[in-house]
Formats: C-alpha cells, structure tokens, sequence
C-alpha cells in the first residue's frame, strides 16, 4: 500500500499517517519526493486489515490518495494460481482447449419443450443444457419458473440425452436441493453480491457458473468469485453477461467483450460469455458469439427456445434450433482458427 501526501501536507501531516500504521504492527516508509512525499507500506497486510486500514488513512489531513500495490483479490488471481483452472462437469472439461457451448430455453416450460431443445442443441453440438427453473425476474407479475418441478425436468432430460446441465439459484437456503439436480449451479447477475449465496454456494463445492452484475466492476466480480473459492469451491468459471447499457434503444445490455482478455490475464479462472443477455437481440448473438470466441472466451452460454415466439422469459433473444445450428456451424472454423476446438 502507498499513501501520497498532498503537495501541501506538513511534516504534521506525515508524522500522523506513519505513526497510524505503527500503530496497526507495521512499518511506514516514507519516501520523500521533489513536491510531495509518499509513504510505503513495504510488508504485507493482513486481509482483514487492507480495506479498513485504507480508508483510515485516506480520512487523515494531508492524505491525497491511498493505492493499493497489490490486488484485494488472491486466490481468483494469476499471481496465486498461474495455469489455467479447468473445471470438470462429468466428463467435460471448461477452460482447457475445447470451447463449451451451454444452450438452452430461458426458462423451463415443459417436459417436451426441454426434450426438443436438448435435441437441437445436441444435434448442433453443444455438450451443456440450460434452462432456468428459478427465474429472478425485474417484475413480481412475470413468469417465476416451474422451480422445483423444472429442475425435475431439466434433470430427466439431462440424463436421457447425455447432456450436462445447468440452472441459477436464487437462496442460500436452496443451494443443496438444486446442486441435487444439476451439474453447474449458476449465480445470477442479480445476485452477483448475494454474499450468503456466495459463501453456501462455495460451501457446497458444486461447479459454479458465476454472472457478473449489470453494474460490477471487474474487481467487484472477482472479489465474487473469492468468496466462492475462499468458501473451499475450486470449480469456479466466471460469465460476462453484459453490463448497464448506454443505449437501450438498441441493445438491453452491453456486452463487455474488453472484460474477457483482461478477465484471462488477471485470472486462471475460465470465461464464458452469455450474447443472449448480453444484447438482447436474437439477430444480435451470432456476431457476439464469435466476437466472444475470438476475444478468448472458453465458452458460450446462450439462450435457444424450440418456439421463441412463445417462450414465457426471452423470447426475442432466444435462437431457434436452426439458428443455433447455423451458428455452432459459423464457430466450427473459427475455432479451428483460434488452435482450439469445439
Ligand atoms: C438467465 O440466464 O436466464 C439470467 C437470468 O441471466 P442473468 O442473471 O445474466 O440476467
Ligand atoms: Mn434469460
């Protein structure tokens, strides 16, 4: 951590900041510059301490700003663990060389609507089925889910087409009862900072497919993903979703495609990216999809409906069967391109 003084801070002011981090068991080294000086931290803080002890010393007189040296995530970073996390779901490998692609209806609505997108998205390809049981929807009058009867579902269909799945949950409370029913639990963007989700969700040691929030910054998603790694759960890939847009006259969110190469150089985490929420826009997913691959994504989350028309929770950004196919064809070659495969 380094303090620097304002250019008219006294030798009062300096005094004051050293004697504070004494007083917290460690060692301030001033460095004195041409205009102002600065204060070094030179041994390590303790965790617990690092917030707290910063925001302390930037309430002192003379304090222009507090920076940290070190990042206040650990165990999500690439200093901590530098090879690349891959994370096994039965017998599929995320984040190794194949790009995993999870597809599926927004919400399940039947029996028989999970069956006909289970074949289309294993006849274009894609090893993970999705489809949300427990929706976080932004208005109490639209459409919750089937809850436990979809995850009964999503589990059947699973099993008889050989797929993976995956399906978000809302509670701490209800973390083993849907980690009973899925391969990957998937956190909300809502629920991002939902920290006793986070730490039940860790506790569990499921894989866990964690969103970004519409508004987190990437500190704030990989402090996220800490608390689950931290909570004893290794299985952790990360999901950039899109965030708060600019523009909602085009897209209902903005994908933060800059997010993934920074995401896989800070962390060993893998990366999925989600163009269904991230535009919107069904015409939209295809370009994002392979922006997505080609920005160094391990995978893709995206939302395919056998009817969209009439899906109860995101119809327009939901592919059809054909379009999902055309699209798992576009990425074929470009992930040849890229050395990997899918
Ligand atoms: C979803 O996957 O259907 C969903 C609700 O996603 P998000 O949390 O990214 O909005
Ligand atoms: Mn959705």
């Amino acid at each position: 951590m380094i303090v620097v003084m304002t250019v008219n801070a006294t030798e009062k002011d300096i005094q004051l900041v050293v004697q504070t981090i004494g007083e917290h068991q460690l060692k301030a080294l001033p460095l004195p510059g041409g205009e102002r000086t600065a204060i070094g931290i030179p041994s390590s803080i303790p965790a617990e301490l690092r917030e707290d002890l910063a925001q302390l010393l930037q309430s002192l007189s003379g304090v222009a700003h507090v920076t940290h040296v070190t990042r206040s995530y650990k165990l999500a970073s690439r200093e901590f663990h530098t090879a690349d996390t891959v994370v096994e779901v039965r017998d599929l490998s995320i984040g190794g060389n194949r790009l995993q692609v999870m597809a599926g209806p927004c919400s399940i609505e039947s029996y028989d609507q999970m069956v006909l997108a289970a074949q289309a998205a294993k006849q274009a390809g894609a090893l993970i089925l999705r489809g949300g049981a427990f929706k976080p929807r932004s208005s109490p009058y639209a459409f919750q889910g089937m809850q436990e009867e979809g995850l009964k579902i999503l589990q059947a269909v699973g099993q008889e087409s050989g797929l993976a799945t995956v399906s978000e949950v809302m509670q701490p409370d209800l973390v083993d009862r849907v980690a009973r029913y899925v391969d990957i639990l998937q956190i909300g963007a809502r629920n991002m900072q939902n920290f006793p989700l986070l730490i039940e969700a860790g506790r569990s040691g499921h894989p866990v497919l964690l969103k970004r929030g519409p508004s987190a910054t990437l500190e704030e998603f990989l402090l996220a993903a800490e608390y689950l790694l931290h909570h004893n759960n290794p299985h952790v890939m990360l999901c950039e979703r899109g965030v708060h847009p600019l523009d909602r006259g085009f897209t209902r969110n903005t994908l933060d495609l800059s997010a993934v190469p920074v995401l896989k150089e800070i962390s060993h985490l893998p990366v999925i990216v989600d163009p269904s929420h991230g535009t919107g826009v069904s015409r939209y997913v295809p370009a994002m999809s392979r922006a997505a691959l080609a920005a160094g994504a391990d995978g893709l989350m995206v939302e395919m409906h056998p009817s969209p028309r009439t899906a109860l929770s995101d119809g327009a950004q939901s592919l059809t069967p054909d379009q999902f196919e055309s699209l798992m064809r576009q990425l074929r070659p470009l992930a040849q391109v890229l050395g990997r495969e899918i």
